[in-house]
């Protein structure tokens, strides 16, 4: 079963077609990219598959099972937001608990899974502090672990290194690819910035005002751009 496919999903908001009727089969394990300008309705269709956001047309399938009108929390899928969305007055350990606490996941295997991601993540050292006390980064993984911790067959990011500086964001990119490699996880990731869409992505989508201008792999799309468009988008610096 493919773990996500969303076939010709169209979104209104009122009278404006925000998604004109977009494709996308995600093959097991595969990390791909959708990139396009602001504006052109990344976060929109994220928040579909997310649940966050009904779908005005077509239709969204989890793990081959329709799920346009699942809750959020019934979806097998985590969510990985640009503003991190932590708890403030949670400790780390509890903000990465928190989705398998909700989901009444026994306490012994909350904690093994928790040290284990923050293993991964190199959070140990922190798990007792609040967010105000981390640096921009190392919140960034809290918001990864959250996610990790509740295995789900697919990964949600909508620009969660955007409100990084230049330097650690390069770092960050590394660090999850190196995720993607250690944990073969499936994911749709949302970005604006043309690099990190060829260097993370198995395939990338390049999306302009509510449609997939071409799907590929990153170096078929550089050097085979479809529309012009795509060519502008992937030739100019991010
Ligand atoms: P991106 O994430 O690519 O920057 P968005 O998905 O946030 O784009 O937005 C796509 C378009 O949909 C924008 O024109 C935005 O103004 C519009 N939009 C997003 N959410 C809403 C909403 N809740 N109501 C009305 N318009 C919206
Ligand atoms: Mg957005």
């Amino acid at each position: 079963m493919a773990p996500l496919t969303l076939s010709s999903v169209r979104k209104r908001f009122g009278d404006t077609q925000v998604i004109h009727s977009v494709d996308i089969d995600v093959a097991d394990g595969e990390f791909i990219v959708i990139v396009g300008p602001s504006g052109c309705g990344k976060s929109t269709l994220l928040r579909m598959v997310a649940g966050l956001e009904g779908v005005s047309d077509g239709e969204i399938s989890i793990g081959g099972k329709r799920v346009n009108d699942a809750e959020p929390m019934e979806r097998d899928i985590a969510m990985v937001f640009q503003n991190y969305a932590l708890y403030p007055h949670m400790t780390v350990f509890d903000n990465m608990a928190y989705g398998l606490k909700i989901a009444k996941t026994p306490k012994p295997e909350i904690e093994a899974r928790v040290a284990k991601a923050a293993r991964l993540l190199q959070l140990e050292p922190y798990l007792k502090r609040r967010p105000r006390e981390l640096s921009g980064g190392q919140r960034q993984r809290v918001a990864m672990g959250r996610a990790i911790v509740r295995r789900p067959s697919v990964f949600l990011f909508d620009e969660p290194l955007s409100n990084l500086d230049a330097k650690l964001r390069v770092q960050m990119r590394l660090e999850i690819k190196q995720l993607q490699r250690k944990l073969g996880v499936t994911s749709l990731y949302v970005t604006h910035d043309q690099v990190e869409a060829m260097t993370l992505a198995d395939r990338m989508i390049v999306m302009n005002a509510g449609r997939a201008e071409q799907i590929g792999a990153p170096l078929e799309v550089y050097a085979d751009p479809e529309t012009e468009f795509v060519a502008g988008f992937i030739g100019s610096p991010p």
